[in-house]
């Protein structure tokens, strides 16, 4: 029992809704639930009810296209992504995983193959956390890792809280049923571009993710003394950010890591009150860390709390932790079944690591979860060069239905 599914349609459909926000530069300007991305959920919503299926959506905001099983009390097993981007982002990042589990599900519809288990393919709200911080908001108040009350009250970076843009978006679909948080999966698989250069570089069709790093998200604030640039003497300034600076270099040297795994950014950087004429007596940024090892994270935490220590004289400077995200392994079933169906397909494909964070890191604890990556262009994304092949899409959606065909036979 085989089902193929149509890759022209399924490029067609990317091209489709890459118009949601569609940038000048050839990107995507969609933000969680702006106006471009409630317009994307509806145009999915639309070939979602087009095709007979049942939408629905939880508290959180998060959409669920659900194919019926034989047995409709079993858990469904499902497959999608996000279909919110960055600002400037591309066209790929998170709508190929959802378009990619729909095409499963509709190629699955077309060919008559009943599955035992539902299929769903699901929409997680806010993945990117560019308007709403953090990011895999929707994922995490699903999986029990944040408070449903906490992600509402969460302001967007345009002042308009997140419970307002997920009451206009049950407003938009009125053909959704509820959903409770946390409704059980029977397996979880997402495909995601790369976001990386690895299976470009080595000619490789298809990732099999084995895990994903740790995230630690740390603010540094430095304050100081205003004082005029012009009279104020070098000895009695109290420049926050001669300090902030010193400290990052610190931060630099201490953090280096001679096997390139260890990921230390500083993103976000602002100093106070940003003037031609006077010392800036506050300075803040933000540091994001990344790694494999939960025991390396924890030990560069404690680096970044000594050195900011160390050198912030003659201001003080405080660190604080905006959020974290223990590393991730996946193994079992899902993973397996990516494996199988690469090699039947005979698609070349390989393990690899996820550098980047992303919905599916909540689920292993709670039922079979994996993920699976296609090459992008020169490892470009969350930038509007971001692309991916037709002919990778398709192979990525392929193993798509066939594990989602597998596991809920
Ligand atoms: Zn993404």
């Amino acid at each position: 029992m085989t089902v193929t599914i149509d890759s022209d349609r399924l490029w067609n459909r990317h091209m489709e809704l890459a118009r949601f926000g569609a940038t000048a530069g050839g990107g995507v300007w969609r933000l969680a639930l702006d106006g471009s991305d409630l317009e994307a959920h509806r145009a999915l919503a639309d070939i979602a009810l087009g095709l007979g299926f049942k939408l629905f959506l939880d508290d959180v905001g998060n959409l669920f296209i659900r194919r019926e099983g034989l047995d409709p009390l079993l858990p469904p097993v499902v497959s999608g992504s996000h279909c919110d981007s960055q600002p400037n982002g591309g066209r790929f990042d998170g709508i190929f995983g959802v378009l990619a589990a729909l095409e499963a599900l509709q190629s699955i519809q077309q060919s008559g193959v009943q599955t035992r288990h539902p299929l769903e393919c699901v929409v997680w709200n806010n993945e990117e956390g560019s308007r709403f911080a953090p990011g895999c908001m929707g994922s995490a108040v699903y999986s029990g890792v944040m408070s449903l009350e906490q992600a509402l009250a969460t302001i967007g970076d345009d002042g308009v809280p997140l419970r307002d843009c997920v009451r206009a978006l049950r407003e938009l679909l009125p053909e959704a049923e509820h959903r409770p948080l946390g409704t059980p999966f029977a397996a979880l698989i997402e495909a995601h571009i790369e976001q990386g250069p690895e299976l470009e570089e080595g000619g490789i069709t298809l990732g099999v993710v084995t895990g994903m790093q740790g995230n630690l998200r740390l603010m540094v604030d430095v304050t100081g003394r205003e004082d005029h640039s012009g009279t104020t003497p070098r000895r009695r300034r109290k420049d926050a950010f001669f300090s902030a600076v010193t400290i990052v270099q610190a931060l630099r040297e201490a953090l280096h890591d001679e096997k390139d795994v260890l990921r230390f950014t500083v993103g976000r950087f602002s100093i106070s009150p940003n003037a031609w004429s006077v010392v800036p007596g506050r300075a803040s940024f933000a540091i994001d860390l990344r790694h494999p090892d939960q025991a390396e994270l924890e030990r560069c935490h404690a680096i970044v709390i000594e050195t900011v220590a160390r050198h912030a004289a003659p201001c003080e400077a405080t660190v604080t932790q905006k959020s974290s995200a223990i590393p991730v392994s996946f193994e079992g079933p899902v993973r397996d079944a990516i494996q199988r169906a690469a090699q039947l397909r005979q698609i070349s494909h390989r393990s690899i690591y996820s550098g980047a964070g992303h919905d599916s890191r909540y689920f292993p604890g709670l039922c079979p979860t994996g993920m699976l990556f296609i090459p992008c262009k020169d490892g470009i994304s969350h930038n509007e060069a971001e692309y991916a092949s037709p002919s990778d899409i398709a192979a990525g959606a392929q193993i798509v239905a066939d594990v989602m065909l597998e596991l809920a036979s």
